[in-house]
């Protein structure tokens, strides 16, 4: 009888729990993409950053912009975090489209951040401010599905379970198949920062249009494998773990070619 009550609280407080699943990678996520960065920097880059951060690391810098969403004074940073697209663009497409947009996006916020922290007199309050939702929205736009379709919110409305879990395809790619490893954000990171100096000199040079472009071609692959009400389990989780940690890594090592070029 006790053991029924514990178990009908354990399921309440899980219900109760599981809308709460973010809106970008998760809280694990963005710390494995932050954690790896820091990997490359550079040491005047480094420093700079530390100067502006304090103690906080890039990896738990890499939250805060999920974290004030709760806060109204910054609800006007909340399209910031994605890009849609609503087919899949050919590369010169999404140029000749990115080129057009004046849209709040993550696109256009991406350049106005590195312009606004490139200047030399900028306030402190705002260096602050402008480097975490850089550092965000960089980890961010390597999440396939914040590159994906406005009429499902980027797959928030693609309803799905995860084993038996009601969820949705944005929040699998956010947080489940991350949750899944079973691993720390520190030892995500480790296992996964494997790079050639060659990889990182390509990823690094690519521009903000060919991430984007990347992203997105995966988002439109992930589309046409399923349809709202499947369930995904160990085989999802099987076939597409390499996609998920190339993502991750390419977002930390794009983070860090950014950050060196703006602070070394
Ligand atoms: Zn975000």
């Amino acid at each position: 009888m006790k053991t029924t009550f514990l178990k009908k609280l354990a399921i309440g407080i899980a219900i109760i729990y599981a809308p709460v699943q973010s809106m970008a990678w998760g809280t694990q996520g963005h710390r494995i993409c932050g954690q790896i960065a820091e990997s490359y920097l550079t040491p005047q880059a480094r420093k700079a950053i530390k100067e502006i951060l304090g103690n906080e690391s890039i990896a738990m810098a890499s939250n805060w912009a999920d974290f004030i969403k709760s806060d109204p004074d910054y609800s006007y940073l909340s399209s910031w975090h994605y890009i849609d697209f609503d087919k899949a663009y050919t590369l010169p497409e999404m140029q000749d489209f990115l080129a057009k947009d004046t849209k709040v996006d993550a696109y256009t916020k991406l350049n106005f951040l590195i312009g606004e922290l490139k200047k030399k007199d900028i306030s402190k309050q705002n260096k602050l401010l402008y480097l975490r939702m850089l550092i965000h929205i960089i980890e961010d736009v390597h999440q396939p599905m914040h590159t994906a379709h406005t009429d499902d919110k980027g797959g928030n409305d693609f309803k799905v379970n995860w084993f038996n879990t009601p969820t949705n395809l944005h929040s699998v790619w956010d947080s489940q198949l991350i949750d899944f490893q079973q691993l720390s954000y520190t030892e995500y990171a480790s296992n996964i920062n494997h790079t050639t100096l060659e990889e990182r000199r390509e990823w690094q040079k690519a521009p903000i249009s060919q991430w984007l472009y990347e992203s997105n071609q995966i988002a439109e692959k992930i589309y046409t494998e399923i349809k709202p009400g499947d369930t995904l389990n160990y085989k999802y989780n099987f076939t597409h773990l390499e996609t998920l940690n190339q993502q991750l890594l390419k977002a930390g090592v794009r983070l860090a070619g950014v950050l060196n070029q703006l602070f070394s």
